[in-house]
């Protein structure tokens, strides 16, 4: 059985000024017409507005201005109600201008003939919560969009075959490719789970990274015969200590972007140089280029820039992700130059062995 300590407060209102002062939602208490009478620190800092601004003021002062007049409508039918509901979602917005969604819980405060007389607001932000949710739905979407397109082509080539058709060797390659793809795919989504979770196993042995993007190069002249390619290779081997099957995802899907996102006949130039005891790759196109505002956002996963997204180019937007997530598990650093209408530089640089 716990006992209070001989000196603890035993005065309720002390209890509760002290929870107001601490709590980390923010708590309004208001009158009938919607005037402030008291708020916590909580609330100056979800809103950054000060006490002058805010007591003795209407509460609508926090809703977008276009908003107020139905805030406080709402306001004096929530007073006028018997019930109250438990919980209500709304977008408010603080003194900098910038938007908060927060979830709005009332109490009302009777007086001795059970009159209301004010209304206590426990306002708690859930803004992370809300971005993460819409952002998770927008993911769904996207991962099902992206899914589906080559499944539709795999069973409708399948049911060519099933019925006989004559175009079987076109029919049989398009399976392949639309296999190749979701595979990929699927592969892509695997790899960002483990790069999360941060279970992504690199094994380290020596690796020649001139071989290895010699090989890929030629790949590229099989898989993409439209973009001629131009390779600048140092003498002899350039060692690094990586997982080469990593190294080569990377540079795969550099030299796949390159290719993707520029116009077929435009050179793409691949470069291996050794300076400063690391070994720096740049793989450069003629493509569109990528706008300024784009280029902070290209690695972060699921993104994907204005062009491609509208430019209907499949992809989810993970393969820069993974490839900074593999870069970076190599001790290197990896990165992007390019300019609107002047092609694209993606580098990454790796220690040298
Ligand atoms: P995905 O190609 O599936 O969209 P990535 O992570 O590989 O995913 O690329 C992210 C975004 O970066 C692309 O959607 C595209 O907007 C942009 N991007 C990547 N490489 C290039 C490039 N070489 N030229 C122009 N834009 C590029």
């Amino acid at each position: 059985m716990l006992h209070p300590a001989p000196n603890a407060p035993s005065d309720d209102t002390v209890r509760l000024r002290a929870v107001w002062e601490v709590a980390s939602d923010a708590m309004a208490l208001s009158d009938p017409d919607g005037f402030v009478l008291d708020a916590n620190p909580a609330y100056f800092r979800l809103y950054g507005y000060t006490p002058d601004e805010v007591l003795g003021r209407s509460f609508a002062v926090i809703f977008p201005e276009e908003m107020r007049s139905w805030a406080e409508e709402q306001y004096r039918a929530t007073f006028a109600r018997d019930e109250v509901a438990p919980a209500v979602q709304s977008t408010v917005r603080r003194n900098d201008g910038t938007e908060r969604h927060v979830e709005v819980r009332y109490a009302f405060l009777t007086d001795a003939a059970g009159r209301r007389t004010a209304l206590l607001s426990v306002i708690r932000d859930v803004t992370e919560r809300t971005l993460a949710e819409r952002q998770q739905a927008a993911f769904l979407a996207m991962v099902g969009h992206e899914l589906k397109n080559p499944l539709t082509v795999i069973r409708g080539m399948a049911q060519l075959l099933q019925r006989g058709g004559d175009r079987r060797e076109r029919a049989v390659a398009s399976i392949v490719e639309q296999s190749k793809h979701l595979t990929r795919l699927v592969s892509d989504l695997l790899d960002l789970a483990q790069l999360e979770a941060g279970q992504l196993a690199v094994e380290r042995t020596e690796v020649d990274l001139a071989a290895l993007m010699a090989r890929a190069t030629e790949e590229v002249r099989l898989l993409a015969p439209a973009h001629p390619l131009l390779i600048e290779l140092p003498d002899g081997p350039v060692a690094v200590r990586g997982d080469a099957g990593r190294l080569r995802q990377v540079l795969d899907n550099l030299l796949a972007n390159a290719t993707k996102y520029s116009p077929a006949g435009s050179a793409v130039r691949v470069r291996l140089e050794r300076a400063c005891g690391e070994a720096r790759v740049a793989i450069t196109d003629e493509g569109p280029g990528i706008p300024p505002e784009a280029l902070p956002r290209l690695f972060e996963r699921f993104y994907r820039a204005e062009a491609a997204r509208h430019g209907g180019m499949p992809g989810l937007g993970l393969g820069l992700a993974i490839c900074k997530g593999l870069v970076e598990a190599h001790d290197g650093r990896i990165g992007v130059e390019s300019a609107r209408g002047r092609g694209s530089t993606f580098w990454f640089a790796l220690p040298c062995a």
